[in-house]
């Protein structure tokens, strides 16, 4: 899987810059593991425009927004989900302009307890390097998840298909993409000539995207993949990272990848490994024992998918998948 990158060098921290037609981006300084080099919102349109994604609480990105915003007048704010890098901002912004908050709903509600996920014991100095090769300026103490913003609540509910926006020559509806969250929608931009898919979290041109349940699913999250890579979009533009061109064959790349790891996580438990830790140990080795907290979260949402569809068991079958189960070949 080939991953992009975004050259720190071509752009700057609260610059409105402009993307593709039609389309300005203005970058939070907000860098950390799951950012990349920070939230991307998007401003769409021209004199009159909606704005992707306002971001985190963060003073200088508020400032950022509301220059680029002056002269300009907002018709919406679309919220792709509520983890605290994206909707945050959206509260202040609608204040301050009177424009409805758009979005699939709220975060939702945890299904299930997943557990207490024992501690990653290190028993070598930390040595690897560091393979996702960023400058970053990431955080010395690793953040392990994502964290959610549980206030926000739409003003306006959007489904796969709704209109959210459109304007002199371009309309904006939305899809509805779970997976990365439950509530997560990507949305599709129409110029006439050009079909952009801005992804928020679902696709993401830096790095494999965070499914951790229980409200990240993965069996939601491939077919949410394959409702993208059946799409016609032209270009596809995460939150996080650069535009995508050919997002159907990048997706495509994205879906064999988890479904590589898929593959691993099935022969793991075959082999005998049951437990979580022990699978990640092994399944993990080449990457910094840092990040085998989140690698925890992503084979336990392998393995949810595993068990709902028979190919692995719980040695408690009267339990939901969790950190701390023990899993058996079917
Ligand atoms: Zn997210």
């Amino acid at each position: 899987m080939d991953f992009l990158t975004l050259d720190r060098d071509s752009f700057r921290y609260g610059e409105a810059e402009p993307v593709v037609p039609l389309v300005r981006r203005v970058i939070a300084e907000n860098p950390s593991k799951f950012t990349y080099h920070g939230t991307g919102t998007y401003i769409v349109g021209i004199g009159d425009v909606v704005v992707i994604d306002p971001g985190p609480l963060l003073d200088s990105h508020r400032d950022a927004l509301a220059a680029a915003l002056d002269g300009s007048t907002v018709r919406g704010i679309l919220v792709t989900h509520c983890h605290a890098d994206h909707s945050p901002l959206a509260a202040w912004l609608s204040a301050e302009t009177g424009a409805p908050t758009v979005g699939f709903g709220p975060h939702g509600d945890d299904a299930w307890d997943i557990g207490d996920d024992p501690p990653v014991i290190d028993p070598v100095p930390e040595t690897a390097p560091d393979e996702a090769g960023d400058d970053s300026g990431a955080p010395t103490e690793p953040v392990m998840e994502e964290s959610t913003d549980r206030e926000f609540v739409p003003d306006v509910v959007a489904a796969t298909g709704d209109l959210v926006a459109d304007g002199k020559g371009w309309s904006m509806s939305a899809l509805h993409t779970p997976g990365h969250t439950s509530n997560h929608l990507c949305f599709a931009l129409d110029s006439g000539t050009t079909r952009t898919l801005f992804t928020g979290d679902h696709v993401m041109g830096w790095s494999t995207t965070v499914v951790g349940p229980p409200d990240g699913d993965m069996a939601a999250y491939l077919e949410s993949l394959r409702v993208v890579a059946g799409r016609a979009d032209d270009v596809a533009i995460p939150t996080h990272g650069p535009p995508i061109g050919d997002p159907a064959r990048y997706v495509a790349d994205l879906i064999e990848h988890r479904l590589e790891r898929e593959a691993q996580v099935v022969a793991a438990v075959r082999d005998g490994l049951a437990t979580i830790p022990a699978m990640v140990e092994v399944l993990y080795a080449q990457v910094r024992r840092e990040l085998h907290k989140p690698a925890r979260r992503s084979v336990l949402a392998h393995l949810v998918k595993l068990v709902d569809d028979g190919t692995v068991v719980l040695a408690d079958p009267t339990t939901r998948p969790r950190l701390d189960s023990t899993y058996l070949s079917a």
